[in-house]
């Protein structure tokens, strides 16, 4: 397989480079960006960049013109996703629910009033989305889920609670799973509904987080009525899509974050150069030096496998169950990445911010929110049983119920 870029590419990518150089601030500093301290900051700041991202005619590369798309390749999509990961993760991650999961899956599965409705407004930016899959007894075990929608005429009357749902607090609609069939046991009787959150009745409570903030919520449902036109794909195929969602999510993840994973050991480098450690230069320490470079090897695993990855995507449109390598291939390397860089500061890794701090404190914040990779988009032991099952083809977990896998 080769991975080089046409020239048309190339020069897209230069065109795109010189746009973003042009629009974010000459002082730009990627790690230094508004946190989940200041949620409406974060929010304005992706809004108005995503607006602006729209305006130029980047947003929604390979989307449909019909939608507010651009009509380009998945090829030119990457690219935009690998600049912007580069250069401005902090501003795009708010949106990684909203373009890797909510605009993906109303596109292949939505009726074309969706799509009209909903699609246009992702791309200019108006409307971020949440994703309410997690519940107190339904997190591996999505299948487990028991918020309930009962039809009432032309509405679904939900009540139940979902937790650890991103952005919950700003966001303006909701991928939600659902039971709308109460007598269903497991993946049978789920639904997928996309919810406006300012309905009455949705109450997002944040939860605190080890970095001391608040990025997820508990999100209680009190009587919502929601409209059945909300309902995406059919009643009771809410599994189906739940799968496909995440592997939307897994298969662009890849893309955006190696990129980010590169500016990150760049980063590193850096820290490495300018820091000592007992006296001695980081740099030339041997131990640390391996550590750069595997960190880097495994950079590169990632990027490689994402390519991999979205090469039978544009053959087929749907990405497979590799993403789940993928999710393993940055969730833990990334832990590594910020232990290696705490270790480097010595006693200046305990100070988090400040005139004293290293690099701003920002391995700090990395280090203790990389805790949450392993865990959020599903942890790593269900990823190493997807790749068993789904890629190897090995027999199923035992563990699990039968008729939910
Ligand atoms: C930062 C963060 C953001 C998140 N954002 C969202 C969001 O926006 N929306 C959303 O819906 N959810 C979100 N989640 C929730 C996340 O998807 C769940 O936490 C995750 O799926 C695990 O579910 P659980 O917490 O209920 O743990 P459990 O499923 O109870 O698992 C507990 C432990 O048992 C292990 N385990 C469970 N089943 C098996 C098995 N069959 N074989 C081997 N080991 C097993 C797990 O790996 C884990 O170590 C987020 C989580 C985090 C940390």
């Amino acid at each position: 397989m080769d991975f080089r870029l046409t020239p048309a590419e190339e020069t897209f990518r230069e065109e795109f480079r010189k746009w973003l150089n042009q629009t974010l601030p000459g002082d730009w500093d990627p790690f230094n960006q508004p946190t989940f301290k200041e949620p409406e900051k974060i929010r304005d700041t992706y809004r108005a960049f995503q607006k602006k991202l729209s305006e130029a005619g980047y947003a929604g590369i390979h989307y449909d013109k019909a939608y507010g798309g651009q009509g380009r390749s998945l090829m030119e999509g990457v690219i935009v996703s690998q600049e912007m990961g580069r250069r401005c993760i902090s501003v795009v991650m708010p949106g990684v629910i909203t373009h890797g999961m909510a605009l993906p899956l109303i596109y292949f599965c939505g009726t074309e009033d969706q799509k009209k409705k909903f699609i246009p407004k992702i791309l200019d930016g108006s409307h971020l989305w949440c994703q309410g899959f997690s519940e107190p007894d339904a997190g591996s075990d999505v299948a487990n889920i028991s918020t309930m929608a009962v039809r009432d005429g032309d509405n679904y009357i939900v009540n139940g609670q979902k937790v650890w749902t991103s952005m919950a607090h700003f966001a303006d609609y909701c991928l939600l799973v659902v039971r709308t069939d109460p007598d269903s046991r497991k993946h049978k009787g789920l639904s997928y509904l996309l919810v406006d959150m300012s309905l009455p009745g949705i109450d997002p409570r944040p939860m605190t987080q080890i970095t001391g903030e608040a990025e997820f919520n508990e999100v209680f449902f009190d009587n919502v009525r929601v409209p059945v036109s909300s309902l995406i794909g059919e009643e009771g195929q809410g599994w189906k899509m739940a799968i496909t969602t995440l592997m939307f999510e897994r298969a662009m993840g890849d893309v955006v974050i190696s990129a980010a994973y590169e500016t990150n050991v760049e980063k590193l480098i850096r820290m490495a150069a300018t820091t000592k450690n007992s006296g001695q230069p980081v740099i030339e320490d041997p131990v640390y030096r391996q550590q750069i470079a595997q960190s880097y090897i495994e950079i590169m695993a990632l990027k490689y496998h994402g390519l991999r990855n979205f090469s039978s995507h544009i053959k087929t449109g749907i990405p497979g169950p590799e993403g789940s390598i993928g999710k393993l291939l940055w969730s833990e390397p990334n832990q590594r990445i910020t232990e290696t860089a705490m270790d480097m500061q010595g006693p200046a890794g305990q100070i988090a911010g400040g005139p004293w701090s290293v690099q701003n404190g920002s391995w700090q914040y990395a280090f203790l929110r990389s805790k949450g990779n392993t865990i959020e988009a599903g942890t790593s032991e269900i990823q190493r049983n997807i790749i068993g099952e789904r890629v190897l083809g090995l027999p199923k977990d035992a563990s699990r119920d039968k008729s939910a896998s």
